[in-house]
């Protein structure tokens, strides 16, 4: 199998037919079997093969779309029409899905293949993707470690090249924490930039869906084509979307840096504070300037997140009563006994515990004490944020506290669990673009992620900035 550093390499390779897209999908559907330990799929789609002859004909006649040919693996919480939508989930087995996501859609209008659906944790609620219908998902880097989560087998995926790319959807961290830990690149976009459509629902006002890859000129191919208004989302972005494959040439950028202080303080690992300072001094000595800034905030993140999405969760999984689709209790009884016998036994511990948290802070007697404080609190992440970019253009951070811990480490303690996501959450509370970049290994050999976070819509300069650092600093 011939190599290729990116896309468009490939597409290059498959243009001159040096690559068969028929052997390269051959070779992906082995490569998955062959690395089944490490339980990055739930679904493999054999007709992919099918797609790899209909595509491979449209590259021969210059018909094909922007992403001919490249192979993409899809979070199993993404609708893909005929195909099955489990969100690792008892409680949705057997159901089919009768429709397409948006952002898959618009990949398979340009001519992507994809190949599956990658596994996850339940509903996309956890840091480690242990809490999966299917089982825990391995990091490749160290078959004894979680992968990240909640989009683990997106990151495992791409990172041991079952796959060109993978999409993942991030509600508190969910694409940058385990691209963290499994050493790939992993865009969490603005909010609203990416049609929420066909995107199964777990806290509506944070989740975002986006890309995993090994590139960072993939990441921004993939995001231009998934991104832009869609009428089946109303909360989708009219804003039209930048070429950001283009503007990635644009070099060197001048963009200036914010180093919060609150991130880089007790809790962080050593290596992985030097490792990030290593490469923002790197980054002052090629003439940026950086500087340090405040996001006072940052101590309440993870209660406000906590607070909110499972509030958002325990109304959207409302849905799953056992009436229309969905697994069914066994049991005899009536109605209210159909609807508890069947989400009792179908949803997971971690599911349950949000939904309750969830119904707690929004019980009338609690309300205004926890939802509705932690909605003001939410607005004052987004003033820090502004204020921050008034004068920075970038503020970067680690993406985790530490690499990637070992499986059952923290499932004792979900307090623990949710501290993984202390520099992931305040993105997500405040709707901007953040991305994790692959900067190193530590003394474990496990990867170390650097996060780049922008602006509402700025997606272009942590495109801009992670390109720099891959050619400059990396040499990808
Ligand atoms: N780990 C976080 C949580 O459990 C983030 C999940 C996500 O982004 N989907 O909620």
């Amino acid at each position: 199998m011939k190599v290729y550093k990116n896309y468009e390499e490939k597409y290059k390779l498959l243009k001159s037919g040096s690559l068969s897209l028929k052997e390269n999908v051959q070779h992906f559907l082995n490569k998955i079997d062959k690395q089944k330990h490490l339980n990055a799929f739930n679904f493999v789609f054999e007709d992919s093969l099918e797609q790899a002859a209909k595509v491979e004909k449209k590259i021969k006649s210059g018909s094909a779309g922007k992403l001919a040919g490249m192979v993409i693996a899809v979070k199993d919480v993404l609708a893909v029409k005929d195909k099955p939508l489990t969100c690792s989930s008892n409680i949705l087995k057997n159901f089919i899905s009768i429709y397409t996501a948006t952002a898959v859609q618009k990949l398979i209008d340009e001519d992507a293949i994809i190949i599956g659906k990658t596994n996850c944790d339940e509903f996309a609620m956890g840091s480690s993707n242990e809490n999966s219908a299917f089982g825990p998902v391995k990091n490749p880097h160290d078959l004894q470690r979680v992968p990240g989560g909640s989009s683990g087998g997106s990151a495992a995926a791409v990172t041991s090249g079952l796959c060109d790319a993978a999409l993942g959807t991030d509600t508190g961290g969910s694409i940058r924490q385990p691209a963290a830990f499994c050493g790939v690149y992993g865009l969490k976009p603005t909010y609203g930039r990416v049609s929420r459509y066909g995107l199964t629902a777990y806290a509506s006002s944070f989740d975002s869906i986006g890309p995993f890859a090994n590139n960072i000129e993939d990441i921004a191919l993939i995001l231009q084509v998934i991104s832009g208004y869609d009428k089946k989302d109303s909360t989708s972005s009219t804003l039209a979307v930048e070429n950001y494959s283009n503007l990635l040439e644009e070099n060197p950028p001048n963009l200036k840096i914010g180093l919060p202080k609150e991130y880089f303080g007790k809790g962080l690992d050593l290596e992985i504070n030097l490792t990030i300072n290593n490469v923002v001094e790197n980054l002052r000595g090629h003439g940026f300037s950086v500087s340090e800034i405040s996001l006072p905030m940052t101590e309440y993140a993870i209660a406000a997140y906590y607070i909110l999405t499972t509030a958002e969760a325990s109304s959207n999984l409302a849905r799953y009563d056992a009436v229309k689709y969905g697994y069914r209790s066994k049991q005899k009884g009536d109605l209210s006994d159909m609807y508890i016998n069947s989400r009792s036994e179908a949803f997971g511990h971690e599911v349950k515990r949000r939904i309750m948290l969830g119904t707690y802070v929004l019980s009338a007697g609690y309300y205004d004490a926890y939802y509705g404080k932690a909605q003001k609190v939410r607005r004052l992440f987004k003033n820090d944020f502004d204020k921050a970019f008034q004068s920075v253009d970038i503020i970067i951070t680690p993406t985790t506290p530490t690499t990637a811990f070992k499986i059952g480490e923290q499932t004792s303690d979900p307090l623990q669990m949710y501290l993984n996501d202390i520099y992931t959450t305040s993105a997500n509370l405040a709707g901007i673009p953040g991305l994790n970049i692959p900067v190193g290994k530590d003394k474990k050999g496990l990867p170390i992620g650097m996060q780049l976070l922008a602006n509402q819509f700025q997606e272009t300069k942590l495109l801009q900035l992670a390109y720099y650092l891959q050619k400059s600093f990396f040499n990808r």
